[in-house]
C-alpha cells in the first residue's frame, strides 16, 4: 500500500507534502529509537559478515522500492550496526555523542537546505554565521579586526590557515602567490609543528605545493608538549642554513594525549624570527567554557585558531571554525563570479560568505552552535566539560595506583593513554575482545609501545562505569 510518504517528492507548502514530511520524520525517529535497547556501543558484528549483508542490498533497482520497504532494509541492515556514540562504552576517538537540540538543528539545516555561499541562498543563515563568528572571536580574545569562517572540520581549518599564512608570508616578500603560484625559493619554506601534531599539516603542506619535507616535526617534552628550547634552536639553525621558516602551529590538545603546547612561548619564538603562529585547538578549544580554561593558554596570541565543535562541544559532525586575528588573511580565498557573488552585492549590504572559504556550497553549521550555546549557556557547558575533564582525571588516578597498568601522561583534557604492563599483544587483544563485546576503546603507540586510550567525552559517564571497565580490562586474557 502506498503511504503518504510515497506520494510526495519534496518538502513544500502543500498539505500533502507537509504530511509526508511529518510522517517521514516521525517514522525515522521511531526507527532510530527502536534500533538500540541496551547500553552497548556496537553490535559486535565482524567486518566480513557486515560487508556481506551490505553487499547484498539492491542499490538502484529499476523500479524503486516504497518507503516501507526501503526503511525495512535500513532498519534490518544499517541501524543495528551503527556505532552508538552516546554509549558509555564508546571512547576510542575524539568522536562525541551529540546534544539533542543540535540533532534537531540538523533537521532544520537539512529541511531548508540553506547554503552559505551567497546571501540569496541563506539570508538568516548568512547573518547568523556572521554573528557566530563575531561572538567566537570575542570568546577567544580577538578584537574587531578579526574574522573567521565555518569549515567542514579541523583538517580544513588547519589547511586553510596554512595556505592563508603562506600567502601572507610570500606577499610580504613582494610575491603574489594567488596569481603566480609558488616562488622560485619555495623549497626553502618551512612550517613547524609538534611531532605529535595532527596529520592535516602534512596533508596541507602537500596541497599547498610545499610537500611533506616542508613540515618540521618539533620534539616534545615528557608532558608531550613542544620542547620550546629545542624548537628555538631548530628554527634558528634552519635560518642559519638559509631556510625560510614562515609558521609554527601549536597544538592545543593533541589528538592522542590532549597535551597543550605553550602558546605564549611559541609566540615569542615566532616574533623573534618573523613567523606566524597558528593554534590548532580542534580538540582543546572546548576547555574555553570549562573551569579549566587557563590550561589552554591565551589563544588570542595566535594569528589563527582552529576550533572543532564536533569534539568537546558535543555537536553533530560537521562543525568547525577557523578564526583569524587579521580579517584580511581570509582574502586568500576571495574570488568573484558573475553568477554568484557580484561585487556590487557587497556594496548594497548583501554578504556573500563564499569569499572566505575553500568550499563553495557549504552547510549552515553555525545554527547548531547557536542553538546549543543559547540553550546550555556558559553554566550548562561548564558542567558538561568539567565532567569530561574530571572523569579523565579520575580514570588516570585509578590506573596510576594499580600495578597492572602504566599511564605515562597526566591528562589536561579528556583523553588518557595507558597500557596493561604485560606487553603489546595483550593490549591489542584486549581492545579487539572489548570491541566484540560492544565496548569500543582506542589504541595508539607511545614511545614504541602499544597503548590503549580512553577519550571521555560522554557527560553521562560515571566513576562507577569507569571502575567496571577497569575491572573488565584486567579480566580479559
Ligand atoms: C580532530 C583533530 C583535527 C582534525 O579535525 P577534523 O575535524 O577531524 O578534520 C585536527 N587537529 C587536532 C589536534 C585534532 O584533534
Amino acid at each position: 500500500m502506498k503511504s503518504e510518504i510515497d506520494k510526495a517528492t519534496i518538502l513544500s507548502e502543500k498539505s500533502g507534502d507537509k504530511a509526508a514530511f511529518r510522517a517521514a520524520i516521525s517514522e525515522t525517529t521511531e526507527a532510530i529509537l527502536s534500533s538500540f535497547s541496551d547500553e552497548s556501543a556496537f553490535s559486535g558484528i565482524n567486518p566480513y559478515e557486515l560487508r556481506k549483508r551490505i553487499e547484498s542490498l539492491p542499490f538502484i533497482p529499476e523500479e524503486g522500492d516504497n518507503w516501507d520497504g526501503m526503511m525495512e532494509s535500513v532498519k534490518d541492515t544499517i541501524l543495528p550496526h551503527m556505532l552508538r556514540t552516546w554509549s558509555e562504552s564508546y571512547m576510542p576517538h575524539l568522536h562525541s555523542p551529540a546534544l539533542i537540540e543540535a540533532i534537531a538543528a540538523e533537521l532544520i539545516i537539512a529541511a531548508f537546505n540553506s547554503s552559505m555561499d551567497s546571501w540569496d541562498q541563506g539570508p538568516s543563515a548568512t547573518e547568523l554565521e556572521v554573528k557566530a563568528v563575531r561572538e567566537l572571536c570575542t570568546l577567544f580574545g580577538y578584537d574587531e579586526s578579526s574574522d573567521g569562517v565555518f569549515t567542514s572540520g579541523g583538517s580544513q581549518s588547519n589547511i586553510s590557515a596554512l595556505i592563508a599564512l603562506r600567502d601572507r608570508y610570500l606577499e610580504r616578500k613582494g610575491w603574489d602567490a594567488k596569481k603566480e603560484g609558488l616562488n622560485q625559493d619555495f623549497r626553502k619554506l618551512r612550517l613547524y609543528v609538534s611531532e605529535i601534531s595532527h596529520f592535516s599539516f602534512d596533508k596541507g603542506a602537500h596541497i599547498a605545493g610545499l610537500g611533506y619535507n616542508a613540515v618540521v616535526k618539533l620534539p616534545v617534552d615528557e608532558y608531550c608538549r613542544i620542547d620550546t628550547v629545542k624548537a628555538r634552536e631548530i628554527i634558528e639553525q634552519d635560518i642559519k642554513n638559509g631556510l625560510e621558516p614562515f609558521m609554527i602551529a601549536a597544538t592545543i590538545g593533541t589528538t592522542d594525549f590532549g597535551s597543550i603546547d605553550d602558546v605564549a612561548r611559541l609566540r615569542e619564538i615566532a616574533d623573534d624570527h618573523g613567523l606566524f603562529l597558528h593554534a590548532d585547538a580542534a580538540y582543546g578549544s572546548g576547555a574555553i567554557l570549562s573551569s579549566y580554561k587557563e590550561r589552554i593558554g591565551n589563544l588570542s596570541l595566535a594569528d589563527s585558531v582552529t576550533i572543532d565543535f564536533h569534539k568537546m562541544f558535543l555537536l553533530p559532525i560537521s562543525s568547525s571554525v577557523l578564526l583569524v586575528k587579521d580579517r584580511t588573511l581570509l582574502d586568500t580565498f576571495q574570488l568573484h563570479a558573475d553568477y554568484l557573488n557580484r561585487e556590487e552585492d557587497e556594496d548594497d549590504g548583501y554578504i556573500n560568505l563564499v569569499g572566505k572559504s575553500v568550499q563553495t556550497t557549504r552547510r549552515f553549521d553555525a545554527l547548531k552552535v547557536y542553538m546549543s550555546f543559547r540553550m546550555r549557556g556558559r553554566n550548562g557547558y561548564r558542567k558538561i566539560l568539567d565532567t569530561s575533564i574530571e572523569n579523565a582525571r579520575y580514570f588516570f588516578e585509578r590506573i596510576s595506583s594499580d600495578d597492572a597498568f602504566i599511564a605515562p601522561i597526566k591528562p589536561e583534557l579528556s583523553s588518557v593513554v595507558f597500557a596493561l604492563k604485560d606487553g603489546d599483544e595483550r593490549n591489542k587483544s584486549v581492545r579487539r575482545k572489548l570491541l566484540s563485546e560492544g565496548i569500543v576503546i582506542g589504541q595508539t603507540v607511545f614511545q614504541g609501545r602499544v597503548m590503549l586510550k580512553f577519550t571521555l567525552l560522554n557527560p553521562h559517564l560515571t566513576h562507577e562505569h569507569i571502575d567496571k571497565l577497569i575491572q573488565r580490562i584486567k579480566e580479559i586474557k
